[in-house]
């Protein structure tokens, strides 16, 4: 009776305080969003918008299916078609969500602020500059083409990273054709302007020199009969191969095809200078030689972004390249502060690094040796927390641990080998060696969004449960596993309705079945109904009637 009483008593006392207390909503925690591109709209569709008040930030007003800005740049498919209004993306989450259009010039964390700047704004009072809050922060705001500073790159070259450069490219193309069609030029002059120059053999670099060559020859050469045979591709690659990040085969496949096509495929040249007409490359054998050009694009790799270089420097991360966050994606040393996608890379902890703790935790008798079986009870918290033990494994081709342990005691056969603090050092001492950096795709950035956005769906759950920086057994219900990337594989069109893949498992795929592949792939990956028949018909828009010319 006096347990019930007591409970009784509480109830009409927290009923008396609501009453005296207006009654409120609960302030929401303000999230604001960096960027519309893969990691920041991912993220967005994936939130429980109800639980935040939140806030989009972007230059962009839409999302932009980048996989297919290659195939802008021939027009075999419509910038229209690959593009979806963020609105649009938002309001069908219900509630209110605000964008603003404007770009981000500065974070400051111990505010837990921003500054933006919107060009729509710059007549107005204050230059279109405002300050915005934060509880939590999301940068998915990508990153920038790295020209390594070449001289005339900015100037000369088009990048291929946004719709309008896409748009521009493909502009650029039919005037090159145009003009070399022009009565009063010579034939050199004509050659000048029909040599297409790619720098970079990367997936981007190969895409569009594929498509561009497919351009060429099956439309182009049609309509510009008399100077077609003085049409030149060039694909310049520093490195002694293109798509060094693909299977060798893949590799290979793709250099002899582009050999055949006529593509010339130069690789250990450097671009050291870009001027008006001319470009000049680098090669130990040769030295500097200049070629003329007509039109180039350049596709050499990413970097960051200037206001994120200032932001990393503010959080003593000066001496980093990329900004790096801890594997659940939070901005290490700085509160509330999330990042995805391109302009982040994941800082994996070392096993080196937490070994003793590791040691400690596994030994649960506290007999200070280590059987087999305490180091196989913790090891699935092992895996997730360290995926490089798992990989290090696979790479020895070793079953499990109890291979690695017998292996560091140097005793295959006894199976009760106990290892002490030096020997399990010494047994993990090379795994660490398998820790990987994620590659900068969309399937990475959306990947990333989609786990954060779970995240923070159960963030108050979260935060009566945080985990620690490490902690391997028995935590609560709502602990976070840290972020872990699926490998669904990669496609590299090479032209002519044909695509290599590389699937999980090293599944090589290379030829005109790949290419539906491809296309089946792309059209569901597409963000609505509306953008995947746009695309699906122009793709039949093509087959039917081939791309258009007219620009
Ligand atoms: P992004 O998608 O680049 O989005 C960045 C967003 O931030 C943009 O909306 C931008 O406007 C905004 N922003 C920029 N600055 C600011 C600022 N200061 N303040 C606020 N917002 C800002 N990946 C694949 O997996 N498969 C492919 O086939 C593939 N093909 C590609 C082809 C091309 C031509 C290119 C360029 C990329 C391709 N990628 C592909 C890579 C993929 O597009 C990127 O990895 C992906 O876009 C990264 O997503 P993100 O969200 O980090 O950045
Ligand atoms: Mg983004
Ligand atoms: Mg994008
Ligand atoms: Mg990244
Ligand atoms: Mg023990």
């Amino acid at each position: 009776a006096a347990a019930s009483s007591g409970g009784l008593v509480a109830y009409a006392d927290s009923g008396s305080d609501a009453a005296v207390e207006k009654p409120q909503l609960p302030q929401r925690k303000k999230v604001v969003v960096l960027g519309t591109g893969w990691g920041g709209t991912t993220f967005l569709r994936n939130l429980d918008t109800r639980l935040y008040d939140v806030q989009v930030i972007s230059p962009r007003n839409y999302f932009a299916f980048t996989p297919l800005l290659p195939s802008v740049t021939s027009g075999t498919v419509e910038p229209r078609s690959i593009v979806e209004p963020i609105r649009r993306i938002l309001e069908k989450k219900g509630g209110e969500i605000k964008f603003w259009e404007a770009e981000c010039f500065k974070i400051d964390p111990q505010n837990k602020r921003i500054h933006c700047r919107s060009d729509l704004g710059t007549n107005l009072e204050g230059n279109g500059e405002f300050l915005v809050d934060y509880d939590y922060l999301v940068v998915a705001v990508g990153a920038r083409t790295n020209t390594f500073n070449t001289p005339g790159v900015v100037e000369n070259c088009h990048f291929l990273k946004e719709v309008e450069d896409a748009q521009k490219i493909r502009r650029s193309v039919m005037d090159c054709f145009e003009k070399a069609s022009l009565p009063f030029l010579d034939e050199e002059e004509r050659k000048k302007n029909l040599h297409f120059v790619v720098v970079g053999g990367g997936p981007t670099g190969v895409e569009f020199a594929a498509s561009l060559h497919d351009f060429v020859t099956e439309d182009l050469a049609k309509l510009y009969p008399s100077i077609q045979h003085l049409v030149k591709i060039s694909l310049i690659e520093a490195a002694d191969h293109i798509l060094t990040m693909f299977d060798k085969r893949i590799t290979h496949f793709a250099e002899d095809k582009f050999g055949r096509d006529g593509i010339d495929v130069k690789t250990g040249y450097k671009v050291v200078k870009v001027a008006k007409d001319a470009i000049t490359m680098q090669n130990p054998a040769t030295g500097d030689i200049s070629v003329p050009y007509g039109m180039a694009v350049w596709s050499t790799g990413i970097g960051t972004r200037p206001f994120i270089v200032e932001f990393m420097k503010q959080i003593g991360q000066g001496n980093r390249r990329v900004l790096a966050t801890d594997e659940w994606l939070r901005v290490r040393e700085c509160d509330g502060v999330y990042a995805v996608g391109d302009c982040a890379t994941i800082n994996q902890r070392r096993v080196m690094e937490d070994i003793s703790e590791i040691f400690k935790v596994a030994d649960k008798d506290k007999s200070g040796t280590l059987t087999v079986k305490e180091i196989q009870d913790v090891l699935d918290d092992i895996y997730v927390r360290y995926p490089q033990v798992q990989l290090y494994l696979k790479s020895k081709q070793m079953n499990g641990i109890a291979d690695l342990v017998r292996s560091a005691k140097g005793d295959a056969e006894k199976e009760s080998v106990e290892l002490n603090i030096e020997e399990f050092k010494k047994a993990l001492s090379l795994v660490d060696s398998q820790v990987k950096f994620l590659p900068a795709t969309a399937q990475v950035a959306s990947q990333q969004g989609q786990y954060l956005a779970r995240c923070f769906n159960k963030m108050k759950d979260a935060e009566e449960h945080p985990e620690g920086p490490i902690r391997i057994r028995g935590e609560g219900r709502h602990r976070f596993r840290p972020f872990r990337y699926r490998h669904l594989g990669q496609f590299a069109p090479l032209g002519g309705e044909q695509t290599a893949a590389q699937l999980p498992g090293d599944w090589i795929s290379i030829g005109h079945s790949s290419q539906w592949l491809w296309y089946s792939v792309y059209a569901t990956k597409q963000i609505s109904w509306r953008t995947r028949m746009l695309v699906v018909s122009d793709w039949t828009r093509r087959f039917i009637f081939g791309r258009d010319s007219s620009c």
